[in-house]
């Protein structure tokens, strides 16, 4: 319903198929992440539809040589320094794969939003590997915060904190509060503290497709569309993290996860 998204995607798709002829199957399947991700995305403005669509395009534009890293330490080095250089990098954490990039540069996160077709006003969760990194992203830190931190950090808990200015606004989705997690994984704890940056990390799926607990089922949907993949052990959860909002009166819960209310009550002593 979009005729300037449908000539752009066109133009775009006639150019692709000159360059890489022998792609054309790869090209078909971005076509129809694509149109998943217009129709679930509502254009704020002009101005914000176009710049999405030029994320996209240039997107189309290359088919990206997947790398594929094991868990040694000079695997980790390089996949840290693809992020560090704002790449994509999937990586396994306890709860799913996670599609990571510098979740402190505002291009690199962009990246993110095209690779998966996620619509951008979803906001993305930063991994971190030390809790003092914390420091970077609020400087609004309660007496709750560090309970719950002491409770179930590393670990599937995610809190949405207040957000300092330069937390990038593509990372929180346009908000001014940013949601935060240190995962209970070696790799990605490693990858992480290693890249020594926020890592905005949501599951390594195309958007609309289930999260994926090995880096089979990464590789399956994002071939070709991100940097390199660490492959790991399967995921042990394979249900997301609790999302708590902690910017208000009291901690609520905005999305149901591998930790419950009751998790959260006797942590708090309430
Ligand atoms: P995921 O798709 O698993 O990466 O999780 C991202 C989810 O976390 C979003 O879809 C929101 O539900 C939640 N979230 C992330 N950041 C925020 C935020 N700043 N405020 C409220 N919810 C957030
Ligand atoms: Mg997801």
């Amino acid at each position: 319903d979009n005729p300037r998204l449908e000539s752009e995607l066109l133009l775009a798709g006639a150019a692709y198929c000159f360059i890489r002829p022998f792609e054309l199957n790869a090209l078909a399947n971005r076509l129809v992440l694509i149109s998943d991700w217009s129709e679930n995305t509502t254009f704020k403005s002009q101005e914000k539809a176009d710049s999405d669509l030029e994320i996209i395009i240039s997107d189309i534009m290359q088919i990206l040589d997947t790398r594929i890293f094991g868990t040694t330490e000079e695997d980790i080095r390089k996949g840290a320094e693809i992020l560090r250089d704002g790449g994509l990098v999937a990586f396994p954490t306890e709860t799913v794969y996670g599609l990571g990039a510098n979740g402190m540069d505002a291009e690199a996160a962009g990246k993110v939003y095209a690779a998966k077709g996620r619509p951008s006003d979803n906001p993305m969760i930063l991994h971190i590997a030390d809790r003092k990194d914390l420091g970077c992203l609020t400087d609004k830190v309660t007496a709750d915060m560090e309970t719950l931190m002491d409770a179930f950090w590393p670990g599937p808990m995610t809190m949405v904190v207040e957000a300092l200015p330069q937390v990038p606004r593509v990372t929180t989705g346009g908000l001014d509060t940013v949601a935060v997690r240190m995962p209970d994984h070696p790799v990605a704890l490693a990858l992480i503290s290693e890249s020594g940056v926020p890592i905005a990390a949501p599951s390594a799926n195309a958007s609309g497709r289930p999260s994926p607990t090995s880096g089979q089922h990464v590789l399956d949907d994002l071939n070709g569309r991100i940097h390199a993949v660490v492959m790991g052990d399967n995921c042990q959860i394979g249900i997301e993290s609790t999302v708590i909002d902690m910017t208000g009166e009291m901690p609520m819960i905005l999305r149901p996860g591998k930790l419950t209310a009751e998790d959260f009550e006797k942590a708090m002593d309430i």
